[in-house]
Formats: C-alpha cells, sequence, structure tokens
C-alpha cells in the first residue's frame, strides 16, 4: 500500500515537473550541453582510429579543368599528426598546424638534411631508407622538408611573381597555404648529386629516382603525384616528391593498386 502510495507521488511529480528537471533528477547530473567538436587529435602512430570508408570519397568533384580548386573548400577535422590525413585542394589544414615533433632532417643522415626539419615519426625508416639506398650506389638529398602555413604563403606567392601571376599555370605545381601536403611534416622532396642537387623534372631520369619508385615503399614513402594522375590529384607529375604514410599503409596501398590521394580519400570521409 505504502509502495503504490510512492509510485502515484512519482508519477504527479513527473508530470507537473519540466521534463529536463526530472531528467536531471533521474541521471543525477546536471544536462551536457552538446559541443560541436571541429578538431579531433588521434595519437602518434595510431591508425587503426580511422575507420575505413568503402569507396573513395564521391563527394569529391571534378573541376573543369585539372589545376582548379572546386568550389567548396573544407578544412580537415582529421588532426594533421595523423598520417593518413587526405590533404588536397578540396580538404585544407588549419592555418594553426604545425607538428610537434618535428627535428632535423640530418638525424636520418641525409645529404643536406641540416638545412630541413621533418617529423621524428620518420626518421627510423628514413634513415634505413638512404643508408639501403647508399648501400646500392645510390645518393639521395632532401631539398625541401616541412614549410609552416607561413612559409608555404610566401612559396605559393613567390612562384606567383615568377610566372606573372598566373595563378592557372602555378595551380598546376605549387600547393595554395593550407592545401600543401609539406605542412604535415611527412613529406620529403628528394635530389641526387645525380643532377647537383637541384629540385624538378630532371630527378625523374636519375638512378635514385628509379630505386625509389621501386623501393621508397618498403619504408613507407609514396609518391604523391604520380604521372598521369593530374586529374585525379590536382597536380602535374612530381618525381620528387614523397610522403611517409608508414610502412603498413604504404604496402596496403601498393597491395591495393591505388595511388595516395584514392588510397588516402578512402580514409577521410
Ligand atoms: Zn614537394
Amino acid at each position: 500500500m505504502k509502495k503504490t502510495l510512492v509510485y502515484i507521488l512519482l508519477l504527479v511529480l513527473m508530470f507537473f515537473l519540466p521534463a529536463k528537471t526530472v531528467d536531471t533528477i533521474i541521471n543525477n547530473e546536471e544536462p551536457k550541453e552538446e559541443e560541436e567538436q571541429e578538431w579531433v587529435e588521434y595519437p602518434f602512430l595510431d591508425s587503426t582510429t580511422i575507420e575505413k570508408v568503402i569507396e573513395p570519397n564521391p563527394a569529391i568533384p571534378n573541376t573543369t579543368n585539372w589545376w582548379e580548386y572546386p568550389d567548396k573548400i573544407y578544412t580537415t577535422k582529421r588532426s594533421g599528426n595523423d598520417l593518413l590525413v587526405l590533404v588536397n585542394k578540396q580538404y585544407k589544414l588549419p592555418s594553426s598546424y604545425a607538428p610537434s615533433d618535428l627535428v632535423s632532417a640530418s638525424n636520418s643522415g641525409i645529404r643536406r638534411g641540416s638545412s630541413y626539419s621533418l617529423r621524428n615519426i620518420l626518421i627510423p625508416d628514413l634513415t634505413n631508407m638512404v643508408s639501403d639506398a647508399n648501400s646500392s650506389g645510390i645518393d639521395l638529398s632532401i631539398v625541401s622538408g616541412y614549410r609552416s602555413y607561413q612559409t608555404q604563403v610566401n612559396t605559393y606567392n613567390y612562384w606567383l611573381s615568377q610566372n606573372n601571376n598566373n595563378v592557372a599555370l602555378v595551380d598546376t605545381f605549387s600547393a595554395r597555404p593550407g592545401h600543401s601536403q609539406h605542412q604535415l611534416g611527412t613529406v620529403i622532396d628528394f635530389s641526387s648529386n645525380e643532377i647537383g642537387d637541384k629540385l624538378g623534372d630532371e630527378f625523374g631520369n636519375t638512378k635514385a629516382s628509379k630505386w625509389l619508385t621501386q623501393n621508397a615503399y618498403r619504408y613507407g614513402f609514396v609518391l604523391s603525384y604520380p604521372k598521369g594522375s593530374e586529374t585525379i590529384t590536382g597536380y602535374k607529375f612530381e618525381s620528387w616528391h614523397y610522403r611517409y604514410i608508414g610502412r603498413d599503409s604504404a604496402q596496403d596501398m601498393i597491395n591495393k593498386g591505388l595511388i595516395l590521394e584514392l588510397y588516402l580519400r578512402g580514409y577521410n570521409p
């Protein structure tokens, strides 16, 4: 009889009290305000947190000309620390993003390393790659590594000034600030003593380039802008520009027969 009275009292209370208050009584805690999370931090080395998207992102539109930027540009929600973050003409990094584990590229033993920074996460694999290349009679040097957002502002403006402000031309080979993979600290522009450590198309004819084409993925490095993929990547062929995604992902990408751009789209909704 007593129990029934309590139930009736509770029912009456629930009827009269505002829903939120009842919620608070039942859950015994303050209602939480929902926050919109714009920036997701993933820990270093952990790619298991990434959910696989089955199909490459169909939302990436085709532009009239392959070098153009799409109308809609988004700031990536994934942290730049994530080795598989998609950075392209549609998805850019926030201007505030900078890797927190930058070290001198010279830690890997690569020639000209003291002039450039790279993320520490790739140093062991780069060290092995440079050492194995040297053992095979291949010389490798670095001619660009990490570039901050502000450096990329200067880089892009420099190329504009060198090309009569021809935006369409510069967009074929230089990324606008935020859109450069170099801001990740996981990208290396390679050269070799075969061409006097110059940066550019000549590299494609070197033994070093041939060796990298065949072996770089074994150390986690893959070509970002392959030959004949301009309509997909938005950039002309760059034989020298390699991005580190880790050994397992690089092997997985090769096994799937994908170029980096499509491989990354598969991980970035
Ligand atoms: Zn590059």
